[in-house]
């Protein structure tokens, strides 16, 4: 695997690939890798020929100081991690090659970044599309690839991509899963072990959801339940539980089978932030 730090070195590595049949996958992270971040370089490696992982943890999608500072962090490990799996190319920038100046873009989309994540993360989703693009525009990839866990980034990005006409195909990847159903996540190295077992509250709680959607229960009633559920547990906070339009994240008030539906579910364990979702199927 080559490793950048620099972003004109990385472009004169790719352009001079760059070639009728080449296609670049790249797959977008924060480190501290885990086998879902793996899944999706194992699959940009399947149909592209070159493999791009980006590594950087992105300053402006964090709208709490604390949460900045203590994301964890392990190149070393990561760059193994990433050689395990064949992956042709690092890119490992720090903040001031991404940011040279203090950038003063926003980004709005509408309705679609107010809601969910936006509500309780303001401006999270604006240096989301920042940083996104400005990588779109380094590597200038084929395909990119992105895990349904962050649903609402996936949405985000679909959106950018097609406002501004980038040429690059979006792979949504399903959410890799500890062997209980915990969705697997960099921050989870940030719980103890009893916030751990904890933690499987967030899941536990969208099975029994979709269980009662599918059964035609109240969505209010469910909501309730699922509140209660998280105020029994120790040093769990719930932000939401939503049931929305999986197409455009619309919020539904009630159950309809009219469109794919996804239940997203948001909250603390201690002082770590957890995040989950899942499709209500018919
Ligand atoms: P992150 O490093 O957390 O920003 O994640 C980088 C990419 O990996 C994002 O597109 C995430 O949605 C995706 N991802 C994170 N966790 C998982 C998971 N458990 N399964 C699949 N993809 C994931």
């Amino acid at each position: 695997m080559v490793i950048f730090k620099e972003i004109e070195p990385l472009k004169a590595f790719l352009d001079n690939k760059r070639g009728r049949d080449l296609s670049i996958g790249l797959v977008p992270t924060m480190g501290a890798l885990h086998p879902g971040h793996l899944e999706l370089v194992k699959a940009s490696k399947k149909v592209n020929s070159l493999a791009v992982c980006s590594i950087f943890v992105n300053p402006t999608q964090f709208n709490n100081p604390s949460d900045l500072e203590k994301y964890p962090r392990s190149l070393d490990k990561d760059i193994e991690l990433l050689n395990s799996v064949g992956c042709d190319v690092l890119f490992f920038p720090d903040k001031k090659e991404m940011y040279q100046k203090p950038s003063t873009i926003k980004f709005d989309f509408g309705q679609l970044d107010k809601v969910l994540e936006g509500e309780f993360r303001p401006g999270h989703f604006s240096g989301v599309a920042l940083v996104v693009s400005k990588l779109f525009n380094i590597v200038n990839p084929t395909r990119a690839y992105f895990g349904q866990k962050d649903f609402q980034q996936f949405k985000i990005i679909n959106r950018l991509v097609e406002e501004l006409h980038f040429n690059i195909e979006l792979i949504c990847f399903p959410t890799l899963r500890e062997a209980d159903g915990l969705a697997m996540s960099s921050r989870n190295l940030r719980l103890t072990d009893d916030q751990r077992k904890t933690a499987l509250i967030f899941y536990k709680a969208l099975i029994f959801a979709t269980t009662e959607i599918k059964k035609g229960t109240d969505l209010k009633f469910i909501k309730e339940k699922v509140s209660k559920m998280c105020l029994l547990e120790n040093d769990v906070r719930l932000e939401y539980l939503e049931f929305a339009d999986a197409e455009n994240l619309n919020l539904l008030e009630n159950v309809t089978h009219a469109n794919q539906s996804i239940l997203l579910i948001a909250g603390f364990v201690g002082e770590i932030r957890l995040i989950d979702n899942m499709f209500v199927e018919d």
